[in-house]
């Protein structure tokens, strides 16, 4: 083990991992892009509003504009006004103006009158909506860090933004390895089973807002994984690996990033997940994630989204009664696979073998718990979850 492997922290906690983790970060690159194309992006800057909205006092109701201080009896229909034309000329006392939804309000008309309740109705004034009553011009309409959700973008747009500052989407080479991996649609050998943690990631990174790129499976061997790490150090902002981060004879992805890297952690107190491994290669960021596949997407889940993109595009975090019964680790939190209901309040319950290598799990399942280090959980706990968005 070379001097450098010093400075790479053993066994840390998911808060110290994500800190480190943070001391590297991969959304730093800013395009400006489209409204239209900028769903599921994040937005980069805060976002000012370039004008009142509503721009002009207008009727939020199909009816007349009146003066509320006029006898309803006396009411005179004099002309109409629709959305989208100019502000009409002002009202006089007895005088009523036809008004259509979006229309603006004359000067001197301080109420509307609903078109249900004909021209002698009941004057209400809060049926206007007035000029900036939902945001002020210059002032900030949506914050750094927002995920542009259709709602988001609809409120861009009506401040008058066409286009959006995003963070330019990282490039991540996702890099599967195991001697026993065979590509689905191929025949399966003897002592082979078939890959699917690079299916599992990319479709992780592209929701995630990063552009995955796959790479066909590496065998365990230290000169083949050296010259993959070589090549996509060139080409991406980060690598992804699947297995050969434990304690196995063959788990060269950690002896190589230890021997000939800068490792900054291996080991995180959770469960499943324990062993991934984190450090730079040639300047590239790599991390190499367990090869069970529920441990490979659940450390994707708790340490690269919160780093690499929004945990609002993934799961809620909320309380959960539970219903069945929840095995604990000594010093690791413990994410089981847990489906919840909403009843009265929200209760989660297992139905499958919770074994890591069981992807069938984070299928059955919608959640995960989140189980504190030392302890168990019992049937009428109430314990912290993570409600998976799909
Ligand atoms: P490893 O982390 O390399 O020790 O692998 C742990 C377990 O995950 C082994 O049973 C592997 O066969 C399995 N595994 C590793 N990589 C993959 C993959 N890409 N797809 C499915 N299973 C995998
Ligand atoms: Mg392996």
């Amino acid at each position: 083990m070379k001097g450098i492997a010093i400075n790479m922290e053993e066994n840390v906690t998911i808060d110290r991992a994500l800190e480190i983790l943070s001391y590297h970060p991969l959304l730093t690159r800013v395009e400006s892009i489209p409204l239209l194309q900028a769903h599921n992006r994040i937005c980069a800057e805060d976002m000012i509003s370039l004008v009142d909205s509503p721009p002009f006092d207008n009727s939020s109701v199909d009816g007349w504009a009146v003066i509320s201080s006029d006898n309803p009896m006396d009411r005179v229909e004099v002309s109409s006004v629709f959305a989208g034309d100019n502000i009409p000329l002002p009202l006089t006392s007895g005088q009523a103006f036809r008004i259509m939804t979006g229309a603006p309000i004359p000067e001197n008309a301080d109420a509307l009158v609903m078109i249900e309740d004909g021209i002698n109705g009941k004057a209400r004034t809060n049926f206007i909506r007035f000029k900036g009553e939902n945001i002020q011009r210059n002032s900030i309409a949506l914050r750094k860090g927002s995920i542009l959700n259709p709602s988001s973008l609809a409120l861009l747009a009506s401040v008058g933004h066409s286009k959006v500052p995003v963070y330019v989407k990282p490039k991540v080479s996702i890099i599967p390895t195991g001697n026993e991996l065979i590509t689905p649609g191929n025949q399966l050998n003897e002592g082979q089973i078939y890959e699917s943690n690079s299916i599992s990631l990319s479709a992780l990174v592209d929701r995630a807002g990063g552009e995955s790129i796959v790479i066909n499976s590496v065998q365990d061997k230290l000169h083949d994984l050296r010259e993959i790490f070589d090549q996509c150090s060139k080409t991406s902002d980060l690598i992804i690996t699947s297995g050969g981060v434990s304690m196995g004879d063959r788990d060269f992805v950690r002896k190589l990033l230890i021997d000939e890297g800068q490792p900054l952690f291996w080991k995180v107190k959770m469960r499943p997940g324990g062993p991934p491994i984190f450090g730079i290669w040639k300047g590239t960021p790599v991390i190499g994630l367990p090869g069970n596949p529920v441990s490979s997407h659940i450390v994707f889940l708790n340490l690269i989204v919160p780093w690499l993109s929004h945990p609002d595009l993934f799961y809620r975090k909320i309380r959960v009664l539970l219903n069945s019964p929840l095995k604990g680790a000594t010093n690791k939190v413990v994410f089981r696979r847990i489906d919840i209901e909403p009843r009265d309040q929200l209760v989660a319950s297992t139905y499958t073998h919770q074994g890591s290598g069981n992807i069938q799990s984070m299928v059955v399942h919608n959640a995960l718990s989140v189980l504190p280090p030392n302890t168990n959980g019992e049937i009428g706990d109430i314990i912290d979850a993570l409600w998976l968005i799909d």
